[in-house]
């Protein structure tokens, strides 16, 4: 059951190509609806929001999102924008907080971000050379690569690319939004088949 510090579920926005926008809080699909955006919708979930008064009636009006809402145009997304920029949080959430050495899962507070080709052998802060490691495998593997200190990865990192983005940026994420995003991830996410 949601609990009251859960925050408020959020409505997936979808160009008429079926491309992620953005989400966005009731209000703002509220605005999408008043200035006639809206396509269609193609959620399960439906919200319900109160708006102003009218002048000529008197009521006040309600209005309907569902938690998928198609606008009209095409959202053109810049080529360098394909994956989404690498952070710790996100990181660790590719990652299922999983450490890709020892395979244990751990909470955040445990967890470091590891170049696997080590920063001071001039490793970078990609996606491709960083797994979320738990602190003992961290400090056991040191300055060496996997190959020299014996320690295979258990997992191969990849680039987090738009649509997972989506899916690491929503806590509160519903089940039929989780079913469209999940539809366009590339089979190697570890997101494809949550
Ligand atoms: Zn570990």
């Amino acid at each position: 059951m949601p609990s009251a510090s859960d925050p408020a579920p959020r409505i997936l926005i979808i160009d008429s190509h079926g491309q992620p926008v953005r989400w966005a809080i009731l209000a703002r699909a509220a605005r999408y609806y008043a200035s006639g955006k809206v396509v269609t919708d193609l959620g399960e979930n439906l919200f319900g929001m109160l708006g102003g008064v009218q002048d000529a009636t008197g009521a006040r009006s309600e209005f309907i999102a569902s938690s998928i809402v198609m606008i009209r145009g095409r959202h053109r997304i810049p080529t360098s924008h394909a994956h989404v920029g690498l952070t710790k949080y996100r990181l660790f959430l590719r990652d299922r907080h999983i450490c890709g050495y020892c395979g244990g899962q751990f909470a955040e507070s445990e967890l470091t971000v590891e170049h696997i080709l080590p920063v001071s052998r001039g490793g970078r802060s990609l996606w491709t050379n960083v797994v979320t490691a738990c602190r003992s495998c961290n400090t056991r593997k040191g300055n060496r690569t996997p190959e020299e200190a014996r320690m295979p990865l258990l997992y191969v990192p990849y680039a987090v690319c738009r649509n997972e983005g989506f899916i690491l940026s929503n806590r509160r994420i519903l089940a039929d939004q989780m079913v469209f995003l999940q539809a366009s991830l590339p089979r190697h996410s570890r997101w494809a088949h949550a």
